[in-house]
């Protein structure tokens, strides 16, 4: 049977089981899988010279025959591999370390391409480790229109990402192998027309030449090409996803007139920002409607998002309905219940915590000691819990998600089945910049509220140079010692998610600080692989002041809520995105005490130092997620990569160029379909009879 693309990549010819699962790694499966994994650079070995022309400082690629080959020791017992190389120009010497294994690659007598730089070496010219190639090798190949003929040297030569036992070499010869049988299939999905205005290669030139591209044009034509792919192919399904939310059954009609909310934004002891009233003005429009919303809630930590969310919640309540709000994690959801709790239960209305540990038997007693009839409306609050329940006790009309992205996508699944078509309420502190939301969310209508409360005071931020480090301590340490002041000391991440190499790190500057630096605090420790209960307890020890100094991973919940917090040290800054450095920031300076933030970074060079001065200036989430995509790219805003909202393989977010033209040829796709469609209506089938 013919092997096809989406078949397991196990099935191509010199991939056997162990490396199909270090693949899975990659997220390689098939081996349509390993055709789109593409390369982030290129190593530019198109130069080709004559061994006697070779320049010192030049990256070449030279063809010669091995005339020996050996294992060597230096002065220092390393081991040492030199080859001596020759054409009809002259002679060179190859020189790698630590290589033994190349004695039996590398054949005398054979002839090779090698590429790398050409050094001086005392006072001989040598290549130092070059990548080589064997030429039978290329004889020998698949023949076909094909075939490629070098990988490793003589041509613009792809870097892969890799990971522990699969090297790009590796990467190389298999995608060869991949492109050279399978490339035939690869499929054409846009319309000719289209390529054409667009000027874009076709799909199978592009996958040939992002991997093996014959010059840097070739190379930026298929990396315009893939990046086009990608921003359509996001667009086009958030607008699929878009037009079926759409025609999900019309739910109900939360309909409320201003006045009538005011009654609890008149209770509130503040007045609300005109932000949060826009914001809010937006969701009771979108709920007052039969088409159920499909809102996100954007803003920074502290911005009054759930003040508005409760507000909404009320306005269900109004109309008869109930309302589900549903947290990441239990010590948000005990915060959100104690917020709604103090604003709306003074109007009387019935509110509920479900969580993991408040389990639904308890629960459904308590109920009945409240005497909560089933049919009257209430907001019911939780974790994921929540999506385990059977509520038939009133219809939901009103679904609020925070931060969403936090869920998996079981627990989505099942939210989105609950109610009839409910309203639904996403809510992020991830500053996601407008181009993004636009491009990835654009089945989501957007509110953002970008003003901060007036009563809050910004936090006072510094880039800490190292030989001030110290004094940094003293001035921590005056300042919590014998004060309701307490700080948060966050250590950066390892990898990129929390490991136990990064628990080992954590705990070792919990040590470090409270043997040497604060010995007379009291320090708590907090990192993902505590288990809940404890997590909990000393998160309370902390919250209570029982607790002066809180050292952490980043792990401590976004929305956390420590009144006395006022300083935050944050380790390694410059392992961090400014948002999500910023986010950290935000779990200080809660109430209205003036705080601080300090930036420790291991790395001084004046681009790290500038980058991370923003945060000296600029107090809004969303600006500097902007400047983090423009700085260093969109893997780095902080909940994106993390948190895996998404993860873009070639495009880049910041070309807004690209997500416009994107934008349009997807609305072009779909009216040539809705036309095809129309005429499908149309046409009227003549009922066959026998
Ligand atoms: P978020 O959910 O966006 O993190 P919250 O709604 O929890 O923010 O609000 C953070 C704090 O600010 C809460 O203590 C809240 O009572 C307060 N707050 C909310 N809106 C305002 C406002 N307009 N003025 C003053 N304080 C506010
Ligand atoms: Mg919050």
């Amino acid at each position: 049977m013919q092997i096809k693309l989406s078949d397991p990549v196990e099935k191509l010819f010199m991939v056997g089981p162990t490396y199909a699962k270090r693949l899975e790694k990659l997220g390689i499966f098939t081996i349509e899988d390993l055709l789109y994994y593409f390369p982030f650079r290129y190593d530019d070995f198109s130069l080709i010279s004559p061994i006697g022309h070779l320049q010192p400082g030049e990256t070449v690629t030279i063809t010669g025959k091995v005339e020996s080959i050996v294992n060597e020791f230096t002065k220092n017992g390393r081991k040492v591999q030199k080859a001596q190389i020759s054409d009809n120009t002259g002679k060179i010497e190859a020189i790698w370390f630590n290589q033994p294994f190349l004695t039996k690659t590398i054949r005398a007598g054979e002839s090779y391409n090698f590429s790398g730089k050409c050094e001086w070496f005392g006072r001989e010219k040598v290549l130092l480790s070059p990548e080589y190639e064997c030429i039978k090798h290329q004889v020998s190949s698949i023949k076909g229109k094909n075939e490629i003929n070098n990988v490793h040297t003589g041509r613009l030569v792809p870097v892969y990402p890799e990971t522990s036992g699969i090297s790009s070499k590796w990467l190389r010869s298999r995608i060869k192998i991949a492109l050279e049988i399978f490339s035939n299939q690869i499929e054409e999905f846009l319309p000719d027309e289209m390529i054409k205005k667009e000027n874009l290669v076709s799909e199978k030139e592009a996958i040939f030449q992002i991997h093996f591209p014959d010059n840097q044009t070739w190379a930026q034509k298929a990396k315009d090409r893939l990046s086009f792919d990608e921003l359509f192919l996001i667009q086009l399904s958030s607008k699929i996803r878009k037009s079926l939310w759409q025609k999900k059954t019309l739910t109900k009609k939360l309909s409320v007139k201003k006045k009538d909310v005011d009654k609890v934004v008149d209770s509130l002891p503040f007045k609300l920002t005109k932000a949060q009233e826009r914001c809010l003005n937006e969701i009771l429009n979108d709920i007052g409607k039969d088409i159920p919303m499909n809102r996100l809630l954007e803003g920074d930590v502290g911005s009054g998002k759930t003040v508005v969310a409760t507000i909404a919640a009320y306005a269900a309540y109004l109309n008869g309905s109930s309302t589900l709000f549903m947290a990441p994690t239990e010590i948000l959801a005990n915060q959100h219940f104690s917020t709604l709790q103090s604003l709306l239960s003074p109007l009387g209305i019935t509110i509920e915590l479900i969580t993991g540990s408040r389990k639904p038997k308890v629960q459904s007693a308590k109920c009945k000691v409240q005497n909560c009839g089933k049919n009257i409306p209430k907001i019911i609050i939780g974790t994921h819990a929540l999506l385990y329940q059977d509520f038939t006790t009133n219809e939901i009309g009103l679904v609020i998600v925070d931060e969403q992205h936090r869920f998996g996508v079981e627990q989505r699944a099942l939210l989105a089945q609950k109610g009839k078509s409910p309203h639904f309420l996403t809510m992020t502190a991830t500053p996601i910049p407008r181009s993004v939301a636009l491009t990835v969310f654009s089945d989501l209508d957007l509110s953002i509220i970008d003003e901060m409360p007036v009563s809050r005071i910004p936090v006072k931020t510094w880039v800490v140079p190292k030989e001030k480090r110290g004094a940094g301590y003293d001035w921590i340490k005056t300042r919590i010692k014998d004060t309701p002041e307490q700080a948060f000391i966050i250590c950066p991440l390892i990898e990129e998610s929390e490991s136990l190499k990064d628990v080992k790190a954590v705990s070792i500057e919990y040590e470090k600080l409270a043997k040497n630096i604060f010995p007379d605090l009291k320090i708590g420790l907090l990192h993902g692989k505590i288990k809940s209960k404890e997590k909990e307890k000393i998160l309370n020890d902390f919250k209570e002041g029982r607790l002066d100094i809180l050292v952490s991973t980043p792990v401590v919940e976004v929305g956390i809520d420590i009144p006395n917090a006022t300083i935050m040290v944050i380790e390694g800054a410059d392992r961090f995105g400014l948002a999500q450095l910023h986010q950290l920031r935000g779990r200080v300076g809660r109430r209205n005490l003036q705080s601080y933030c300090f930036l420790f970074s291991e790395k001084q060079d004046d681009k790290s130092l500038k980058r991370l001065k923003y945060l000296e200036t600029t107090n809004s989430g969303l600006k500097l997620a902007e400047a983090d995509l423009s700085l260093r790219g969109p893997g780095d805003i902080y909940g994106i990569k993390q948190h895996g909202f998404f993860k873009l393989k070639i495009a880049s977010l910041s070309d807004i160029n690209l997500i416009q033209k994107t934008q349009k040829a997807v609305d072009q796709i779909l009216e040539i379909n809705s036309v095809l469609k129309s005429r499908l209506e149309k046409y009227r089938m003549t009922p066959v009879s026998n």
